[in-house]
């Protein structure tokens, strides 16, 4: 089990965690075969016994939520999205997105706690496995860069659908980040009817996305921040972080947000 430390004097929050340095795909790509792919249908066996299944169909599932086998803090669950080897979050059905929305949802209010759901997508973005799946992990407190928030950054707006707002904020950290939010100001995203759209229309840009780099498959993190008006924060993993951003919080973006969001919107 992981050493949980907090630093009192700058707020930081550290999880000891050394075996995880150890589990497939640390270091390099795991193997992308479905045949070995714990993901897949047909080989549940692979994963611990699940803690929530929701589908059916001929593969009896269509979204299984098992427990992290590396966790780096005390509950780590991974949402694995859908039986089928699916790389890229834009590649769901929005019948699966919902099961997601769903899953993230039952288990934050099964479980209680500080639910912090994320997604990491690519090896660049810290993912170990391609079979595409979002994680719920328990923090110890509040999100300490949620609860830094005093609101919404400016946003520039790319497309509004179903309750919910997409733009890039007027002060984007990397090129084409994004957040999506309730159009009507809201709490507690976990609890809220807006969660499924909000991950239809993340679904939606990634594929703008890729289709702008021209890419099939584009790394990224997406994390969920509640507070007063929830949202999704969406960080492409196009750039390195470098000394400017990780010692001063100062970021280098090399595309205009409003270049960006032009793209976005097209
Ligand atoms: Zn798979
Ligand atoms: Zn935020």
């Amino acid at each position: 089990m992981a050493d949980l430390r907090h630093d009192a004097m700058t707020g930081r929050w550290v999880a000891i965690a050394p075996a995880r340095a150890t589990r497939p795909g640390a270091d390099e790509p795991a193997s992308d075969d479905p045949a070995s792919c714990p993901f897949c249908a047909g080989n549940e066996e692979l994963t611990p016994p699940e803690t929530l299944r929701l589908g059916g169909g001929p593969t009896g599932w269509q979204v299984r939520v098992v427990p992290n086998l590396y966790p780096a803090l005390e509950r780590q669950e991974v949402v694995i999205h859908g039986p089928a080897h699916v790389h890229s979050f834009g590649e769901l059905s929005d019948a699966t997105i919902d099961l997601v929305a769903e899953a993230w949802q039952r288990r934050a209010r099964d479980e209680g706690g500080f639910c912090f759901p994320l997604l990491n997508e690519g090896h660049e973005a810290g993912s170990s496995l391609p079979h595409s799946h979002s994680q719920l992990a328990w923090l110890p407190a509040p999100a300490p860069l949620a609860v830094a928030e005093r609101g919404l950054p400016a946003l520039i707006e790319v497309l509004e659908r179903d309750g919910v707002t997409a733009g890039c904020p007027v002060a984007s950290r990397v090129p084409y980040e994004l957040l999506i939010a309730p159009s009507r100001s809201e709490a507690d995203g976990l609890r809220s009817d807006l969660l499924a759209p909000a991950l239809r229309l993340l679904a939606e840009l990634v594929r703008r996305l890729q289709r702008i780099r021209g890419q099939q498959f584009v790394p990224l993190n997406a994390w969920l921040h509640d507070g007063p008006h929830w949202h999704l924060e969406v960080f492409p993993r196009t750039t390195r972080l470098a000394g400017l951003e990780l010692g001063a919080g100062v970021y280098i973006d090399s595309v205009a947000p409003e270049d960006a969001a032009a793209e976005l919107s097209a």
